[in-house]
C-alpha cells in the first residue's frame, strides 16, 4: 500500500536542521504484513532522543531510514501466525522486540534480545529484513517500528494492546519514555517511599521517571538540569527539590537513587557524585559510542556504592506496559503531563532543532483518523 512517512536521508547535515533538512517526507511503498507481522494506522508518534543521535550521527545507522520509535495506532490487518491480536485493537509499539528465545531474553528484561538488538541494528524486522522502500530504493526500519508515518508493519513482538479508553498520545508515551523512565525507577531503583531520589536530565524519559517516583509515593525527589523552564515543569510533576547541576554541586545535594537519562558524559558525572554512601547510579541515557568518564574506584568501595547500566529501564514491554496503563487509568501517572507540544509530520526537522536544544520534553506528532473513522 501507498503511506506518507518523514525519511533520513542523511546523518552529516549541520544544524540548524530546520535550514539543513535533513528529514524528508515522501510517498511510500509499505509491503503487506508476513505471518508474524501487523499493519498497524499509527495514531501518535512521539520524537525522542534516540531519533535525534540517528539524525545527528551520534548513532550510525543504515540509510535511507524511517525514523520514529515511540509510537501507537490501531491493528489495521494481522499475519496468519498472528492470534492474539485483532483488527480495531489500539497498540503501543515498542522498540525493542523480544525473541523470547534466547539467552537474553531469559533474563527478563536485564538485558536486551540478542536477536531483537541484531535486527534494530541493521534497520530490520525481527524475522524480516524489511517492508518498506521509496521508488524501488529500500528504506530501512528504525528499532523495528518506524512511527513516522500513516501506517507501519511491524512484528507482533514489537507491539502490547492497550484499551481503547487510552489515548493515541499517552499509548505512544508508553512505549519509549515511560518504559525507560518509569522502568529505570521500578524495575532498579526499586525505592521505598521513605527513600530519596534524584533525576539528572529531565527530558521525557527523565520526566517519566520523576512521575513514576512520585506515583510510587518517594517524598523526597530531586530535579536536576541545566535548564530552569524545565525545573519549573519538574516542579508540576512532582519535584520536590530543583536544582541546576552547578547549584547541586555548590550545595552538595545527594540522593540514594540518582537516575542519569540525559545521555551525556557530564550528566553521568553530576549523577555520580550526587549518589550518596552506600546508594545507587542508575543510568539510562546513550551517550555518543566514544564518550568516557573518569571515576574513582575507592570511591565505589569505601562507600559501598553501586553503579547500574539500564537499557529501554530494563523493561519486558508486555509485563510492564500493562502496569504503566493501570497506573494512568487510576489518576496516579498522567502522562499527557510529558507531552510539550502537538505537531505534524512536515515539523519533524523543527522539532529535532527543539530536542538538540533541550527545549522540549515531548513533542507528539498526531495524525488525523481517516475520515469514515470520524
Ligand atoms: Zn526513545
Ligand atoms: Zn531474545
Amino acid at each position: 500500500m501507498r503511506i506518507r512517512g518523514a525519511v533520513l536521508d542523511h546523518h552529516d547535515r549541520p544544524r540548524p536542521f530546520a535550514s539543513s533538512r535533513p528529514i524528508g517526507v515522501y510517498d511510500l511503498e509499505l509491503d503487506e504484513p508476513g505471518p508474524t507481522e501487523v499493519l498497524v494506522r499509527i495514531e501518535a508518534a512521539g520524537v525522542c532522543h534516540s531519533d535525534l543521535s540517528v539524525v545527528d550521527g551520534n548513532r550510525v545507522r543504515p540509510l535511507p531510514m524511517l525514523l520514529g520509535h515511540e509510537a501507537a495506532g490501531i491493528v489495521a490487518a494481522v499475519g496468519d501466525e498472528v492470534d492474539d491480536l485483532a483488527v480495531g485493537d489500539r497498540v503501543v509499539m515498542s522498540f525493542l522486540p523480544r525473541c523470547e528465545r534466547c539467552a537474553a531474553c531469559a533474563r527478563g528484561g536485564q538485558l536486551p534480545c540478542t536477536e531483537g538488538t541484531r535486527a534494530n541494528t541493521a534497520g530490520e524486522l525481527l524475522h524480516h529484513p524489511g517492508r518498506l522502500s521509496r521508488d524501488g530504493e529500500r528504506v530501512r526500519h528504525h528499532l523495528g517500528v518506524s512511527g513516522f508515518a500513516t501506517h507501519a508493519v511491524i512484528d507482533q513482538a514489537s507491539v502490547v494492546p492497550v484499551g481503547r479508553d487510552v489515548p493515541p498520545e499517552v499509548a505512544a508515551l508508553l512505549g519509549c519514555a515511560v518504559l525507560t523512565g518509569g522502568g529505570a525507577v521500578l524495575n532498579v531503583a526499586d525505592p521505598a517511599p521513605e527513600d530519596d531520589l534524584m533525576v539528572v536530565g529531565l527530558g521525557g524519559v527523565g520526566m517519566a521517571a520523576l512521575l513514576t517516583a512520585a506515583a510510587i509515593g518517594v517524598r523526597r525527589l530531586v530535579a536536576v538540569d541545566r535548564l530552569p523552564a524545565k525545573l519549573t515543569a519538574a516542579r508540576e510533576l512532582g519535584a520536590t527539590e530543583t536544582y541546576t547541576p552547578e547549584q547541586l554541586a555548590a550545595q552538595g545535594i545527594q540522593a540514594r537513587y540518582v537516575i542519569e537519562c540525559a545521555g551525556h558524559p557530564a550528566a553521568f558525572e553530576t549523577a555520580f557524585l550526587a549518589t550518596a554512601a552506600g546508594g545507587t547510579t542508575v543510568t539510562v541515557g546513550l551517550p555518543a559510542p566514544s564518550a568516557t568518564v573518569t571515576l574513582s574506584p575507592l570511591t565505589l568501595t569505601a562507600q559501598a556504592r553501586t553503579v547500574v547500566g539500564s537499557y529501554l529501564g530494563s523493561a519486558v514491554p508486555a509485563r510492564d506496559i500493562p502496569r504503566y496503563e493501570q497506573m494512568w487509568r487510576a489518576g496516579r501517572l498522567p502522562v499527557e503531563k510529558l507531552i510539550s507540544a502537538r505537531i505534524g509530520l512536515d515539523d519533524l526537522n523543527e522539532a529535532m532543532d527543539q530536542l538538540a536544544d533541550g527545549a522540549a520534553v515531548r513533542q507528539v506528532i498526531v495524525f488525523d483518523p481517516p475520515t469514515e473513522a470520524r
